[in-house]
């Protein structure tokens, strides 16, 4: 016996069977089919109908386009089993059974075949059905809409031609509307359309009702292979192997009467997640009239009062739907003389402030166990509270101007610039900048950096803009074909329309669309209510802790109410660049004499106290890390070509000068300038990234260091004294061998005792180190023991590993290795496990080994980020910390973890050498 290539619907069951699993049953029948199946089985009133498989699918494909053995038989016998229950005979024109042919993938994907409503229709079978129903509109309308679309879909005939034929007929029979031409007329434009595809084709239409499935079965599995589902399925990842199920069922008819209807519905909003039943429907009418908008739709809340059984009874199956499949879905349905059929049911696309509504509703109305809401959300979504978007209701009013690919999140306006250097000059005068190209190469990243959002009109997910916009979070949409850039006239033309350089235009990367004119924005509430309780949900789940890095007070009550439970990383230096206080720190590197040098710190120490203590207050209770200078000191001079180029202009100035007093003047600033460049000179280096800072810094300038460290533990005083329980960490940052952790330490740890010693107080305090180079987590157990914490700084780690510096290669070699697939994933974006997390294994677990409850974390910008969360759970962390706009992300993300991997085993918590499993379960290989 031949394989069976055929399920009817009520044979769902046995797919599942065979398969072994629900998912497995998806992709033989399809999501489409399956989906009906299941249906049938609840007892949801289906049409009847069957499902050829994918198999078939496939099977048919690798043979060169032929039917595998058996499937055409099956299908035979399938369509009997149709006639059977429904009592109708296809191509029997006394009782006529007409079917639908819909394709269906196990992923709803674009490109596939459209549908084909009424196979079974022919100048016979259409004369009965006039016979049978007395309705000559009704039947010709829908016989010319099978030829329409078995003309197009099958045949290939460009649909523009059929509606020239309709547009035709309306003006010579002098009407607006398709619904005021009368039978006659369609049925004379059903022939013209039959003559248009014989002189098209070469081939007449097929009559015979067994040749439309035949020719319609093949050119749903076609369409597998066609171009735009191949195109859809390399951008969005879908492997080409998994094939397309046909879709055979029998017809129901929304275009019978006004007892008829058809239309479309999701049971819950999609936009804002309300429990509400939401959709629209038209009266007398069929298939896609609904979504077409060829006729003005009614809200299905109206069908109440329309057809109130049908609304009554299609209400109850929504509610089950969503209770059988937990979640909210998105339903078609047709009425045929006031009986309601269901022709499709699929989880329902909605928006993240949606989705989030909808999976705590949904715990809370028993559907859903929280564990499963909390998984449902994914960490984009969470973003989508933290960022700008346009208003829904701006959106609709503006009507968008055109589509393309969503490849990076958030809403943009500005004004249009053409290249990189306009949006660099023109950012650069404050005003926002779309940057606009048919595609961006690496030249353009300067602009791109510079520009409020990017807009291309070529280009897919994996495109350069699409990479660099995802990279710096610039909002971005590519690949707008619509778009007609012309560069020579600085402007674009989209349809009619012609859009200057300078003009305002507003783009959404959350959806993809493209507005002229400014769109008003709104940041999305993160108070939310239901977002605030699936977080707080997270939180139970997860076993990682989550840390911010924050410089300012303000920074840090903003990470205290997004849920931090600390601050991984404060960086002393970012408060040097403040203009009253770049002075102090540019005289303290120029000093030329340790009492010079002493002043500047001391006017430095009581700025930098004041800072600690608002960031102590603001933490209260939590741990701060607070980390010490790291950045080389020529970065707070003036840079060497600027002083080199100010000195020359001023030496050409002097001799314009006619008063003593001027000169006096400029022969001053001149002196300082020398001064600062000859220090600068001194100070240079042709590798800072790998030259004098870090731990190196305060080796070299212990003042330094130890006036931050006595700013730390003065401040931590001052504010224990209010009531405030402080916990200060000091990390140490860039160190590489164990005698620079152990000369700064024992420096930094006096300093500590004095001031405790002179405020007659004592503070809980620790002291760590960053493990930012290779060598650090190779010696990670020699520095543990001097160590109470590391924290990888996985930026430089990620430089160190790769021996990349982040800013050559994010302008350079990166993005073409990304483009060409040499990288798979930026590496400074998610932390790469096979190197740099490789070392964070090894740093661990060696530390830990020595100091079992060493407390390790994560403070580089990877901290926020979904993929590296769930690296750093299972290298058994102890917290990531991010920036305070991802903490609430990061939360998800570690609860995630969490789901899939089970809680976190801490590496070496107990020691190795005690000969017991250390580890066991962390992937530590
Ligand atoms: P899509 O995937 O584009 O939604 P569908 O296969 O769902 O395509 O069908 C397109 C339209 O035709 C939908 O409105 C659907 O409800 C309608 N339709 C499909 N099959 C039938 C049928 N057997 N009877 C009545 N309407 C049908
Ligand atoms: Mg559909
Ligand atoms: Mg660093």
């Amino acid at each position: 016996m031949s394989k069976k290539w055929v399920y009817q619907f009520s044979e769902v069951g046995e797919a599942e069977k065979l398969t072994g699993s629900w998912d497995g049953a998806r992709a033989l029948l399809g999501g489409k089919g399956a989906n009906l199946g299941d249906m049938t089985r609840l007892g949801v009133p289906v049409p009847p109908g069957f499902t050829v498989t994918t198999r078939g699918c496939n099977e048919f494909l690798a043979g060169g386009n032929k039917f595998p053995e058996g499937l055409w038989e099956q299908e035979l016998a399938a369509l009997a089993h149709i006639e059977e229950s429904t009592g109708k005979a296809f191509g029997d024109p006394t009782r006529p059974l007409l079917v639908s042919c819909r394709s269906g993938a196990k992923f709803s994907m674009p490109g596939m075949m459209d549908t084909i409503l009424n196979l079974g229709l022919n100048d016979k079978v259409a004369a009965g059905l006039v016979a049978l129903t007395g309705d000559p509109r009704f039947v010709y309308d829908s016989y010319r809409r099978l030829v329409q679309m078995f003309g197009s879909v099958v045949l290939g005939v460009p649909d523009e031609v059929f509606e020239a034929v309709i547009t035709g007929r309306r003006k010579a029979a002098g009407v607006k509307v398709d619904s005021e031409l009368k039978a006659s007329d369609w049925q004379e434009i059903t022939r013209k359309f039959k003559e248009i595809i014989r002189t098209y084709t070469g081939k007449p239409f097929p009559e015979e009702p067994l040749d439309q499935l035949l020719l319609a079965t093949e050119a749903v599995f076609r369409s597998w292979n066609g171009k735009r589902a191949v195109d859809y399925r390399n951008a969005s990842g879908i492997r080409h192997d998994l094939g397309t199920a046909v879709n055979i069922q029998a017809m129901v008819f929304g275009n019978m009467g006004d007892d008829c209807a058809t239309g479309v519905a999701m049971s819950r909003n999609a936009t804002t997640g309300d429990n509400h039943l939401e959709g629209d429907f038209l009266v007398n009418a069929q298939g896609e009239d609904v979504v077409a908008g060829i006729r003005a739709t009614q809200p299905l809340d109206e069908l109440a009062s329309v057809m109130p059984a049908a609304y009554a009874e299609f209400k109850a199956i929504a509610e089950r739907l969503e209770r059988h499949y937990r979640n909210m879905q998105d339903m078609e349905f047709t009425v045929e003389h006031g009986k309601l059929w269901v022709l499709q049911t699929r989880d329902g696309k909605r928006t993240a402030q949606a989705e989030v509504r909808i999976a705590v509703d949904m715990v809370e109305e028993g559907m859903l166990g929280k564990e499963e809401a909390v998984g449902r959300v994914k960490p984009e979504q969470v973003d989508y509270f933290l960022h700008p978007q346009f208003e829904a209701s701006a959106r609709k009013a503006a009507g968008k101007l055109a589509s393309g690919l969503n490849v990076s999140p958030g809403a943009a306006v500005g004004v249009i610039a053409f290249d990189a250097d306009t949006a660099e000059g023109w950012s650069k005068e404050g005003r926002d900048v779309i940057m606009v190209r048919p595609e961006t190469k690496p030249d353009d990243v300067h602009g791109m950096l510079a520009a409020r959002g990017i807009l291309t009109s070529s280009g897919g997910r994996t495109s350069h803009a699409a990479l660099v916009a995802r990279q710096f979070g610039k909002p971005a949409v590519v690949g707008v074909a619509a778009l007609a850039i012309d560069l020579d006239k600085r402007e674009m033309t989209i349809g009619e329309q012609t859009i200057k350089e300078g003009d305002v235009i507003s783009i959404d990367g959350t959806l993809g669309d493209v507005y002229l004119g400014a769109l008003p924005t709104v940041i999305p509430d993160i108070d939310n209510a239901y977002l605030t309780k699936l977080l707080s949900w997270a939180d139970e789940m997860r076993t990682l802790g989550v840390r911010a890095n924050a410089d300012y007070p303000a920074d840090a009550v903003r990470a205290r109410a997004y849920g931090a439970e600390g601050l991984g990383l404060v960086r002393t230096e970012h408060m040097f660049f403040e203009s009253e206080r770049l002075g102090i720190v540019q005289k303290m590197i120029m000093a030329k004499t340790p009492t010079v040098r002493a002043e500047a710190l001391a006017a430095l120490l009581p700025l930098q106290r004041a800072d600690f203590e608002g960031l102590f207050r603001a933490m209260d209770g939590l741990p701060v890390i607070i980390r010490l200078i790291d950045p080389p000191l020529h970065e707070f001079l003036p840079p060497h070509d600027n002083l080199a180029s100010d000195l020359a202009a001023l030496k050409m100035q002097l001799q314009h000068f006619h008063t003593l007093e001027e000169m006096d003047q400029a022969l001053g600033v001149i002196r300082q300038k020398q001064d600062h460049l000859a220090r600068v000179t001194e100070l240079r280096e042709a590798n800072p990234m790998l030259g004098t800072r870090g731990v190196r810094l305060g080796i070299l300038i212990p003042e330094l260091t130890r006036m931050q460290v006595r700013a730390i533990f003065e401040a931590a005083c001052a504010v224990k004294r209010e009531g405030v329980a402080v916990r200060p960490e000091v990390m140490i940052p860039l160190v590489s061998h164990v005698n620079e952790l152990r000369s700064q330490k024992r420096a930094l740890v006096e300093e500590a005792k004095l001031v405790m010693a002179e405020q007659r107080m004592e503070v809980d305090y620790h002291f760590g180190t960053m493990i930012e180079v290779p060598r650090a987590a190779l010696i990670a157990d020699e520095l543990a023991a001097e160590a109470e914490f590391f924290s990888f700084g996985t930026n430089d780690l990620t430089q160190t590993a790769f021996g990349i510096s982040r800013d050559d290669a994010e302008k350079g070699f990166l993005m073409y290795y990304l483009e060409h697939g040499i990288l798979e994933e930026n590496p400074f974006a998610t932390i790469d496990a096979a190197g740099v997390g490789k070392l964070m294994e090894i740093g661990t677990q060696r530390g830990r080994a020595v100091r079992p409850d060493l407390e390790v974390g994560i403070c580089g910008e990877h901290g926020g980020d979904p993929a590296s969360i769930h690296l750093c759970h299972r290298y058994g962390l102890d917290y990531v910390s991010c920036s305070p706009f991802r903490v609430p992300i990061a939360r998800l993300a570690a609860a995630h973890a969490a789901l899939k991997y089970g809680p976190q085993l801490k590496a070496g918590a107990q020691p190795a050498a005690s000969g017991n499993e250390a580890g066991k379960g962390v992937v530590l290989t």
